[in-house]
């Protein structure tokens, strides 16, 4: 018997309310059920994607699988550790690890710095690591991007929105992750500089051997990426399996609407 191997990310039935403020002086306070028992695997150097409808949740699995949230219940476990149990410090080093892109590419990218000063910062938190040997290899994530080392002394401004969001992908990829997770990495862009960019992170997942979470609202950009997709409504997943067995037999009917606007789309 083969042993089965831990997988990079691990999802296991992962809920999280929130609780909102008090309408009545008596009674529970309302909450908002936005993750109902989500359960997923990533193993190593595969990609899935996250697909769903605005307030669906997708948000919310992003920001527990990076830890910037805890869940009500349920359990996110990189290569077999607790996230969630981590101490401060073994965060900290285990961020390296797991990197994020978000979708909004000027929000993001802090306006006041220069390129090689937000392209380097993941390593901020790593010890040990000096301003000469950061600002090389802020050069490096750079050139993965498609980006010049001219650019470091640059400020966000100065790029297009295709370009800055290669920034935050080279800052993501800048402590070698094992793991990306992309929450709406495109969904600001043009259409043409969506599948450029799309193209550059099937690319670098090639070269480096990256797995991705990949989350977003539209079935067609997951699907050009993943392995296999997840379809998340009201907080939880209805449907899952490769973007062929979706596209040929989806069962759910919020699946189908989401097949729906994929084969109406111009270009397909
Ligand atoms: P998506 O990313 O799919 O659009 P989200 O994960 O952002 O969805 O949100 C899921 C649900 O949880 C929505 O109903 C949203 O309003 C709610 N929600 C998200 N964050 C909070 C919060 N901090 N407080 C209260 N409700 C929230
Ligand atoms: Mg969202």
């Amino acid at each position: 018997m083969t042993p089965t191997k831990t997988p990079l990310l691990q999802v296991t039935d992962l809920v999280r309310h929130y609780a909102l403020p008090r309408e009545k002086l008596l009674g529970p306070p309302p909450t908002v059920k936005a993750l109902n028992g989500v359960s997923f695997e990533v193993q190593a150097g595969r990609s899935v994607g996250i697909v769903g409808e605005s307030g669906s949740g997708k948000s919310t699995i992003a920001r527990l699988v990076m830890a910037l949230d805890k869940p009500t219940s349920g359990s996110v476990k990189l290569e077999g550790r607790e996230l969630h149990a981590l101490s401060k410090d073994e965060l900290r080093t285990a961020r390296r690890d797991f990197q994020m892109v978000f979708q909004d590419p000027y929000g993001s990218l802090d306006p006041r710095q220069t390129v090689a000063r937000i392209v380097a910062e993941p390593l901020e938190a790593l010890a040990q690591v000096s301003r000469k040997e950061q600002r090389e290899r802020a050069a490096e994530s750079l050139a993965a991007v498609g980006l010049r080392p001219t650019d470091l002394d640059k400020y966000p401004h100065e790029f297009s929105g295709g370009q800055r969001q290669r920034i935050a992908i080279a800052r993501a990829l800048i402590t070698r992750p094992k793991l990306i997770v992309a929450d709406e990495p495109v969904s600001a862009l043009d259409v043409s500089v969506q599948a450029q960019v799309l193209n550059l992170m099937q690319d670098l997942q090639q070269q480096f051997g990256i797995s991705y979470l990949l989350i977003s609202h539209d079935l067609a950009v997951v699907t050009h990426l993943c392995d296999e997709v997840c379809v998340v409504f009201k907080g939880q997943i209805v449907e899952r399996g490769t973007p062929q067995k979706l596209f040929a037999n989806a069962q759910h009917p919020y699946t189908r609407t989401l097949l729906g606007a994929v084969l109406q789309a111009p270009g397909h």
